[in-house]
C-alpha cells in the first residue's frame, strides 16, 4: 500500500494542504481522518471546506456526529469519537453514497461501516508541536488524486 507524507509546521501548512485536496475532490469522496485529540482533524477539515468553496465556518461536530455543509460540493462532516458501538447505524451509507464529500474524524471507530476505496490521512503531533501528515489511499481514484497533489 503506498503512502504519502507531508510536515505541517504550523495550522496555515495543514490548511494550505487540505485545501488543495479540497479543490481536487469529487463527489462521493471519502475521507477517513485518524490522530489524537488536538493533531489537527479539525484543522485539516476547515482548509478542505475552503478547498470545496464553503464559506460556513466548519467547527468541531463532536456532539452532533454530523455536521452538513454547502460549497461546491456538499461536505458530510463527521465525528464518530462519540459512536459506542463500531456496527451503531447512522445512516452512514447514504452519505457515504451520496454526492458530497464525506469526512469522517476518528473513522477506524466505524471501520466496519466504512466504504472499500477511501483515503485515510493520519496527522500526528511530534515534540516540536509540528504535525506530520500521512496519506494512505486506498483504490485507483485516490492513488491517481495522492500523486497529483503530491506533484
Ligand atoms: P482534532 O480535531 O484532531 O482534535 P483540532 O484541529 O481541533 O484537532 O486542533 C488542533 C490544534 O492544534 C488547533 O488549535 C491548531 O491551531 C493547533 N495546531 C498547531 N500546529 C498545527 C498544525 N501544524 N496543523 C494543525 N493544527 C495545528
Ligand atoms: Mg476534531
Amino acid at each position: 500500500m503506498s503512502q504519502f507524507e507531508f510536515i505541517s509546521k504550523k495550522p496555515e501548512d495543514t490548511m494550505a494542504f487540505s485545501e488543495r485536496l479540497g479543490s481536487l475532490l469529487q463527489p462521493g469522496d471519502v475521507l477517513a481522518l485518524e490522530g489524537d485529540l488536538g493533531a489537527g482533524k479539525t484543522t485539516f477539515t476547515k482548509g478542505l471546506a475552503k478547498g470545496l468553496n464553503i464559506t460556513r465556518n466548519v467547527n468541531s461536530p463532536t456532539f452532533t456526529i454530523i455536521k452538513e455543509y454547502y460549497g461546491r460540493l456538499p461536505l458530510y462532516h463527521m465525528d464518530v469519537y462519540r459512536v459506542e458501538d463500531s456496527f451503531e447505524d447512522l445512516g452512514f451509507d447514504e452519505y457515504f453514497e451520496g454526492n458530497g464529500v464525506t469526512v469522517v474524524e476518528w473513522a477506524h471507530l466505524i471501520k466496519e461501516q466504512l466504504p472499500e476505496e477511501l483515503l485515510t490521512i493520519y496527522l500526528y503531533l511530534d515534540e516540536s508541536g509540528s504535525r506530520k501528515i500521512v496519506l494512505e489511499p486506498k483504490g485507483e481514484r485516490f492513488e491517481e488524486l495522492c500523486k497529483e497533489i503530491m506533484s
